[in-house]
């Protein structure tokens, strides 16, 4: 399933206009264009639901595991002290892209906790990327401590 005015669809998993951090058959993970905070990563489906209301169980299911599976990469790449995940569904619920995603944000016990976003640089995020990355490759490397 596609979605042409889908900004998901068509610019992240068509053209791969994104700083991937993680992809498999069914999901893809990059970096937020505008981060909550430094290491923001969304997790998609490959294939267009707009939200949890229609999303296949099974695809939920894989969107949640690699949730899982790469928020200890996140947290250690950034030395983050805690982590969000968020997942809004609708407008009124503050969605804004119409396809499902979950939001991983780090958290750190120095800065206020906020929800404002921020504007990086391509080659910022693409920094970030690389470590995510390479937080990802290294399996055995050790669960973080959250505060
Ligand atoms: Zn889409």
């Amino acid at each position: 399933m596609y979605s042409e005015n889908c900004v998901f669809c068509r610019d992240v998993i068509r053209d791969r206009k994104a700083s991937i951090v993680y992809e498999n058959d069914q999901v893809m993970a990059f970096m937020d264009i505008a981060p909550v905070e430094p290491g923001h990563v969304l997790v998609v489906p490959r294939d267009h639901y707009a939200n949890i209301m229609d999303i296949d169980e099974p695809v939920y299911l894989e969107v949640h595991r690699v949730t899982r599976m790469i928020s200890p990469a996140v947290v250690r790449a950034v030395g983050a002290d805690a982590v969000n995940i968020g997942q809004n569904n609708g407008a009124c619920a503050n969605q804004r892209v119409f396809h499902y995603h979950v939001h991983i944000i780090p958290r750190f016990c120095s800065r206020e906790l906020n929800w404002g976003r921020k504007t990086v640089e391509d080659e910022e995020l693409e920094q970030m990327a690389v470590l995510i990355r390479n937080e990802i490759a290294d399996r055995v490397g050790r669960i973080p401590e959250l505060r």
